[in-house]
């Protein structure tokens, strides 16, 4: 649980953390999100989350409301007052308050901000990862800008919902093409029988997710087959595995989808060693960036948080 947040420019508590009802978030879902996973007490790919951020507003045009070294110093503050060292941390930049208006407010509208951080078991996410989630499927009914990472979810909550119903553990979704998207918070991959790596190609249609881009980059580096296509249910059917990935769920593996095992219904081995390597590699860079005396230093538990 969130205890300290940060709202518009102050450290809350988190029960009385709000911001104005005509938050333009709040109204319009006209607003972005980022979240970086905390390991260790450093952020995870604090740079591809930033770029991402600021790719994120410009599409929307939603002005900055600081710089990165700014943003990473107070992101970096929630972390220590919260006493996070493996979670996750919540940022939205909204394009401000203003009387509900679909026309785009006066450009000196101060744009709205807030955080959160939370903590994760990840001893706990460990031991899911070598169970393996079963998902669902369901059609794709987001808008056409899904590259965007707008906090207008509501889809991606129906799917969860869906999913959580159903007792999987994810809800992939699927274009008019038959062809799957992603998952409701994460990205869809499969492995296929000759062992080349497959996900969709990061176009409007799925949000370029930083976990996916890090594990791509990964895989080639390692010399494994890797290609960007979209694939579908039946191929998902066929593969050798299959997983998802995101900030907090790492990479975990997919055992069954729509009631039907994936291969033999176990995580296999190729998705446990990726995921494996992607930790020790998220550790390496955590570890660096704890060891760099650089504005997005994260306090360790107990210790005076650096700012
Ligand atoms: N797709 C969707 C729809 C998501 O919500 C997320 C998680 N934010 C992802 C993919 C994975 O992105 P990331 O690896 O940056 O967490």
């Amino acid at each position: 649980m969130s205890r300290i947040a940060y709202v518009n420019g102050h450290f809350v508590s988190h029960r009385h953390a709000c911001i104005h009802i005509e938050d333009r978030g709040n109204q319009f879902a006209d607003a972005v999100y980022e979240v970086w996973g905390v390991r260790n007490g450093a952020l995870m790919d604090f740079e591809g989350h930033m770029l991402r951020l600021a790719r994120s507003l410009t599409e929307l045009q939603i002005h900055r409301p600081m710089g990165d070294a700014a943003l990473g110093t107070i992101l970096s503050r929630v972390v220590s007052l919260n006493y996070i060292r493996n979670g996750l941390i919540y940022l939205q930049i909204s394009r401000g308050q203003a009387r509900r208006d679909h026309v785009f407010p006066p450009p000196d509208t101060r744009p709205g901000i807030m955080i959160t951080a939370k903590p994760i078991n990840f001893e706990k996410a460990e031991s899911r990862a070598r169970k393996g989630i079963s998902v669902i499927t369901q059609p794709d009914t987001r808008w056409a800008r899904r590259d965007i990472k707008s906090v207008s979810l509501l889809p991606n909550v129906l799917a969860r919902q869906a999913a959580a119903e159903a007792g999987a553990g994810e809800c992939w979704m699927i274009d008019r093409e038959g062809f799957i998207t992603e998952a409701s918070a994460s990205n869809a991959w499969i492995v296929n029988s000759d062992g080349t790596l497959i996900t969709r190609p990061a176009t409007h249609d799925i949000l370029n997710g930083i976990t996916r881009r890090t594990l791509f980059d990964l895989a080639r580096k390692a010399g494994l087959k890797t290609q960007e296509r979209a694939f579908t249910r039946d191929e998902v059917l066929a593969a050798r595995e299959a997983f998802v990935t995101s900030a907090s769920a790492l990479l975990t593996p997919v055992v069954e989808i729509d009631g039907k095992a994936v291969a033999n219904g176990h995580p296999g081995t190729f998705s446990l060693q990726l995921r494996e390597s992607y930790v020790a590699t998220a550790n390496d860079r955590a570890r660096k960036q704890v060891n760099r005396p650089s504005v997005w230093l994260v306090a360790r538990r107990g210790e005076r948080p650096v700012t």
